[in-house]
């Protein structure tokens, strides 16, 4: 056993406890982490609220870092290997899994609570904590020449929002919408702009649609306009509407503004996520009138691909990729101080500052 500094996160309180954490049992490996990027959790620290979360101690999913002990029978991995880690642990044998789609949308997905009952362990199923023990179907090595602050960008950054541009070959030829700039609709320009895509954002926060267009965001509209719907089709063929659409809230604001975006055919993209709103968030559509004589189709996606991992290594290691993440990331924060974190990231919309994507230090 050895101790393991983890975050605990309450509602108004983020603190780091010392928890036992075992050595990785085979399959295993176990991580000592450099980076554990905050996703959603700051909404926890908001409102108390676990969404799907299991216990306060078991938060984050996200993370990097060097391989410190591996369980018995390891080939693959060996102590030493710096590698990105990615979140849940996919079965590897499902229909999803072996077609090597996203390890999030696995028919048998477990969480940290499974991680930890399977290596006997108090803590290190979850991704805020020092020591992380992890599935070895759940890591990527990280290229020699990539420093982890751009390999985590393979998570919930750069990653997830990589597989949906990537599967849906999007080209230089296609208009896109991205509704919801947050993060996630911020790195979905990226991918879109590294594909050569024209970009249309619609949103309303003043420092966030500055940064889509440092982003390379080729149009900024703003959704409260009266007519921002005229605004999207004046930059399409004939007024025709968009290619895709990428929704990257998750709520029914921006979701009606994305499927209405679209031209006959097009494609809308579900990249948001609001579990804090509870299961039982709903969107009405009138779907006569809305998708089916316009035969539109409604997708979704929350991960990087099986698939696609290698991919994403390489595409990270590109200079003009890396000088977006810096924009993208804008705080680094030791675990220790978490609840500063959480705190700015709450109050995003009233500081001067923008503020991104946020990295935790684990250890620190
Ligand atoms: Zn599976
Ligand atoms: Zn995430």
């Amino acid at each position: 056993m050895k101790v393991n500094k983890v975050l605990e996160i309450k509602k108004g309180s983020a603190r780091v406890l010392e928890m036992n954490v075992a050595a990785p049992v085979s399959g295993f490996v176990r991580v000592r982490q450099t980076i554990a990027p905050n996703c959603i959790e700051h909404r926890v620290y908001k409102t108390g609220f676990l969404e799907w979360h299991e216990t306060s101690s078991s938060l984050g999913h996200e993370g990097v870092g060097v391989i410190e002990a591996v369980g018995p029978g390891e080939t693959k991995y060996q102590v030493g290997d710096r590698v990105v880690i990615f979140q849940g642990w996919a079965c590897g044998d499902c229909w999803v899994c072996e077609n090597g789609l996203g390890a999030t949308h696995c028919i048998n997905l477990k969480g940290p609570q499974q991680v930890e009952e399977a290596n006997h362990s108090e803590s290190g199923g979850a991704g805020f904590c020092e020591y992380r023990l992890v599935p070895n179907n759940m890591l990527a090595k990280i290229p020699d020449n990539l420093p982890d602050k751009y390999a985590t960008a393979a998570n919930c950054l750069i990653g997830c929002t990589y597989t949906p541009v990537r599967e849906h070959h999007v080209t230089q030829e296609h208009v896109c919408v991205v509704g919801g700039v947050g993060f996630i609709g911020l790195a979905t320009i990226v991918n879109l702009k590294y594909r050569g895509a024209k970009v249309i954002a619609i949103g309303r926060d003043t420092k966030r649609m500055a940064r889509a267009a440092e982003l390379g965001a080729d149009v900024i509209i703003n959704s409260e306009d009266e007519d921002w719907l005229a605004q999207v089709k004046e930059h399409t063929i004939d007024g025709r509407g968009a290619d895709f659409s990428f929704e990257c809230s998750g709520y029914p604001y921006y979701q009606q503004r994305c499927l209405d975006s679209l031209r006959h055919y097009g494609t809308m993209v579900q990249l948001g996520y609001a579990a804090d709103q509870g299961p039982d968030l709903k969107w009405e559509l009138n779907t006569e009138c809305g998708i089916c004589w316009s035969k539109k189709t409604i997708t979704a996606s929350f991960d990087v691909d099986f698939r696609h991992r290698r991919e994403i290594l390489e595409t990270l290691c590109d200079p003009w990729m890396q000088d977006k993440i810096d924009k993208l990331v804008t705080h680094t924060f030791p675990m220790s101080r978490a609840a500063e974190a959480f705190e700015l990231l709450n109050d995003r919309n009233s500081v001067n500052e923008f503020v991104g994507k946020i990295h935790l230090i684990p250890g620190e």
